[in-house]
C-alpha cells in the first residue's frame, strides 16, 4: 500500500486505485487480544475508539485500512 502525490492510494495487491469508504471507529483495547498483535503497546493504551479510513479495490476487492488523524 503506497499513496502516491494525490493521496490516492495504490491497491497492493492489482495497483488499481482504491476508493475510500470514509472513516470508521473501531474499538481498541478491552476484550480480544488481536489489537495488541496489530497496534502493540499502542493498544494497550486504552483510548477507546481508534479512527481508520477504510480504502476498498474496486476491481479484487481488497480491503485496507489506514489510520486517520495521526501523523
Ligand atoms: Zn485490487
Amino acid at each position: 500500500m503506497q499513496r502516491d502525490g494525490t493521496g490516492s492510494v495504490k491497491c497492493s495487491h492489482c495497483g488499481a486505485t482504491m476508493e475510500s469508504q470514509g472513516i470508521e471507529q473501531f474499538r481498541v483495547g478491552g476484550t480480544t487480544g488481536g489489537w495488541k498483535l496489530l497496534f502493540g503497546e499502542w493498544a494497550e493504551l486504552g483510548e477507546g475508539m481508534l479512527p481508520m479510513e477504510v480504502f476498498v479495490c474496486p476491481q479484487c476487492h481488497k480491503v485496507e485500512l489506514f489510520l486517520a488523524g495521526r501523523r
